[in-house]
């Protein structure tokens, strides 16, 4: 059993506050071997996408635990292209393929590419007719998310986005929490860029709390109501990384962490038209 607290989606289904991320998990069998780790752990929440490539190992880390399938609450992404040729419910069908799964708990838009407003009307057809559980976005910011809720029926349910001490997202977030769209931080330790974790700040929270920089900064994030998926391969790093809800943050060392705020994106701007064509190429 997991003793991972967890949210309550609108659809009533549970979403755990701690994920594993599986960006750059390729080689032969490292995913696999991260998602038996983590399910072992108590981990439930897994999230991939179909441009991470791996959605075949991750259906086969599925199918090796004895985790029953109704625990798990498995994430994948729609990816740009298949935004562009209209090709929703095949692009998903091939997802689920891959995975080896019949549903999958999330699925979210990778980026707001052209088309997301019919990409999104596409996905609210799915969703109705069950083949997901929750349906969100991921890298919208707020004139993507006010222009698809201006044209379409369903609010995202989350909206996925580079979240971390150096990129808080507090404008984005305050206007989610207005429309109750859930916070799922990617990137929730800056992804290993910029010394973020040999901050001194983190340092001496660390050195504090007994804890280490990275249980400070994911638990930053946990007093925020984000959920976070960590990218770990690593056995010791995954389980550091679940080690997280045997404390809590003072609102003074939330302050403290809150000074690392640069306001700096460590990866693609949403925004950026030329990375999102060039990011188009790749097939789904
Ligand atoms: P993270 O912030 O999760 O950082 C991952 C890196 O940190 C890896 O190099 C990992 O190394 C290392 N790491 C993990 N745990 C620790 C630790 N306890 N101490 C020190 N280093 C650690 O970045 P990601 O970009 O991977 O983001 C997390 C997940 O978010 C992704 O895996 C993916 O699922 C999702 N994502 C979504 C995006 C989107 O556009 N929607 C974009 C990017 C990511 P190692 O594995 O070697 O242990």
């Amino acid at each position: 059993m997991s003793n991972i607290p967890s949210l309550t989606l609108n659809t009533n289904a549970s979403m755990p506050l701690l994920g594993l991320g599986v960006y750059k998990a390729t080689a032969p069998g490292e995913v696999e071997g991260a998602i038996a780790t983590a399910l072992d752990l108590g981990y439930r929440l897994i999230d991939t996408a179909s441009a991470y490539k791996n959605e075949e190992g991750v259906g086969r880390g599925i199918r090796s635990s004895s985790v029953p399938r109704k625990e798990l609450f498995i994430t994948t992404k729609l990816w740009n292209t298949a935004q562009r040729i209209g090709d929703i419910d095949g692009a998903f069908q091939r997802s689920l393929d891959r995975l080896g799964l019949d549903y999958v708990d999330l699925y979210l838009i990778h980026w707001a590419s052209a088309n997301y407003i019919e990409t999104w009307k596409a996905m609210e057809e799915v969703y109705n007719a069950g083949k997901i559980k929750a349906i969100g976005v991921s890298n919208f910011q707020i004139h993507h998310l006010e222009d698809l809720m201006s044209h379409t029926e369903i609010i995202p349910m989350i909206n996925q986005i580079e979240t971390h001490p150096a990129f808080p997202q507090d404008e984005l977030r305050a206007f989610m929490a207005q429309h109750a769209i859930i916070h799922e931080a990617w990137g929730p330790l800056g992804q290993g860029k910029n010394d973020l974790l040999t901050q001194a700040v983190l340092l001496e929270l660390a050195e504090q709390y007994g804890k280490t920089p990275a249980q400070i900064v994911l638990r930053w994030h946990i007093e925020r109501g984000i959920v976070v998926i960590p990218k770990s391969v690593t056995p010791s790093r995954i389980r550091e990384n679940r080690d997280i809800f045997d404390f809590s943050l003072s609102k003074e060392d939330m302050d403290k962490v809150a000074t690392l705020n640069t306001g700096e994106r460590y990866s693609g701007n949403p925004d950026d038209q030329e990375f999102l064509t060039r990011t188009s190429i790749r097939p789904n």
